[in-house]
């Protein structure tokens, strides 16, 4: 039987980190299969509808690879597939459950049902709505919202993640199918639909997990086929044990491609969190995600999130990126995140930068600060020389003398390559009999005034023989 899986998010704002491990699952699993993934928008909640939000979300799967095989945009045989367009499929699965006498039209004034809520506060007994169930319900029309009414009994089923669960008749209640505006509930909308389009996986947060029996008489009611069902653990927040909100940082996935993410790195980190192939393996691409996949090693506990994880692994896909396709390849991806400065300079000098700091990369945002004395001349910072820690032994003008003989010695190179650059360096260390710390150190702050610069070699080399001695003898003279 073909493996159909779904990601049905609600367009309630942007989609975050926490949101969005749930389309990856649905994904690798159909793909695996050669079966087919379902992008289902859920808007029946127009309350905490966000204008936009639908686009967001196409936009952050797009951007992560993870095509879907019907669903908006592309189309198919089982839409619409905005749950705010399927009214009409809706009601007519509600109409069969009202004549089967398993759903009636539910009249009582909210207040009411408050008080109900409040006795049995009172009384320290959960509530449950079927004990209060109206003797007397109209014929439903929309307007009026509509109950399942349910037959209170024992539930067994197997959650691929969390195994073989049970639940007793205290939690089935006859909850509400149809609300007064005429939209379903979640909880009547995704089994009609998950029908209808031949779910056979459903997977989602185990925050439904609790509503599963209810789910389960429903299925039974409608005599409908229980697909398999898998709950994800949550993402927990980096700290305590609350799942990952937005107040914790949870970022949108698309604010991290701005700053720099790449998707593969992404895809790789979130399917990783929750989920391992019982090695010792990290870098994965999408292909190995595929072929790796598997239900029985999604981890039951919630998994935490990590920042700092995702930007390691980030890193690792830059090198990974540069090695295995090429420095052009990588340098396609960096449009938009070089300093301004470096607007006007030539796509060969940039891929020049890049190649010589790519491997210090952890965001091509760190490109912004990380190559800015590229382009501009840095402001030179004596303080920077005289107390680093390096440096702080020597004196100023032991500083200035080596600055000037570095100048004179590179001054008089026939070539300015990074193989005649690091010979020179070489002996300039031997002549002066000075640490590398220190005389490396020296050149590198006069050149950069920068925390960090690649290898001083390639950073001579890349930035030329003119601008290189131009700054070599302005912080001479500085100092
Ligand atoms: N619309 C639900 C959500 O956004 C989806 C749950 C499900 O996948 O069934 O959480």
């Amino acid at each position: 039987m073909e493996i159909v899986t779904r990601f049905a998010p609600s367009p309630t704002g942007y989609i975050h980190i926490g949101n969005v491990r749930s389309a990856i699952y649905p994904y690798l699993l159909a793909r695996q299969s050669g079966g087919k993934m379902i992008l289902r928008i859920e808007d029946t909640d127009r309350a905490r509808y966000v204008e936009g939000a639908t686009e967001l979300i196409e936009d952050t799967l797009e951007w992560l690879g993870l095509n879907w095989d019907e669903g908006p945009i592309v189309g198919g045989p089982n839409g619409p597939y905005f749950q705010s367009e399927r009214q009409d499929i809706y009601h007519a699965w509600a109409r069969k459950l009202i004549s089967m006498g398993r759903a009636y039209a539910d009249p009582t004034p909210p207040e009411k049902i408050a008080e109900y809520r409040e006795q049995c506060n009172k009384a320290k007994t959960p509530f449950l709505y079927r004990n209060f169930r109206p003797t007397d319900t109209p014929e439903w029309q929309p307007g009026i919202p509509l109950r399942f009414k349910a037959e209170p009994k024992e539930y067994l089923w197997h959650d691929e993640v969390m195994g073989d669960m049970h639940a007793g008749p205290e939690v089935l209640d006859d909850i509400i199918l149809i609300k007064k505006d005429g939209f379903p509930t979640y909880n009547f909308a995704h089994i009609v639909d998950d029908a209808e389009m031949g779910v056979t996986y459903v997977m989602r947060g185990v925050e439904y997990l609790s509503s599963t029996p209810n789910y389960l008489a429903i299925y039974e009611a409608l005599g409908l086929k229980r697909p398999k069902l898998v709950s994800l653990p949550h993402i927990l927040a980096p700290t305590g044990n609350k799942k990952l909100g937005k107040r914790d940082g949870a970022k949108s996935v698309t604010e991290y491609r701005d700053d720099g993410v790449l998707a593969e790195a992404m895809l790789n980190y979130l399917a990783c969190l929750g989920w391992n192939d019982g090695t010792e393996q990290e870098i994965y691409t999408k292909p190995e995600l595929i072929e790796r996949f598997s239900l029985d090693r999604i981890q039951s506990s919630g998994a935490r999130y990590d920042e700092a994880k995702l930007f390691w692994l980030n890193g690792q896909w830059i090198r990974k990126i540069f090695t295995e396709q090429g420095a052009e390849a990588l340098y396609a991806r960096t449009a938009g995140f070089w300093p301004e400065s470096a607007a006007t300079a030539s796509d060969e000098y940039k891929l020049q930068v890049l190649s010589i700091i790519y491997d210090r990369l952890k965001t091509l945002s760190d490109l912004r600060d990380m190559t800015a004395y590229f382009f501009s001349d840095p402001r030179i910072d004596t303080d920077m020389l005289i107390n680093n820690k390096f440096l702080k032994k020597l004196s100023e003008s032991e500083l200035e003398e080596l600055l000037k003989l570095s100048v004179a010695r590179l001054t008089a190179l026939p070539s300015w390559d990074a193989g005649t650059l690091q010979d020179a360096l070489n002996s300039l260390l031997a002549d002066t009999g000075k640490k590398p710390a220190e005389l490396f150190s020296l050149i590198r702050i006069s050149l950069s005034f920068a925390a960090f610069s690649p290898a001083l070699h390639l950073t001579l080399a890349v930035l030329g023989r003119d601008t290189s001695l131009a700054r070599l003898n302005a912080a001479a003279r500085a100092i």
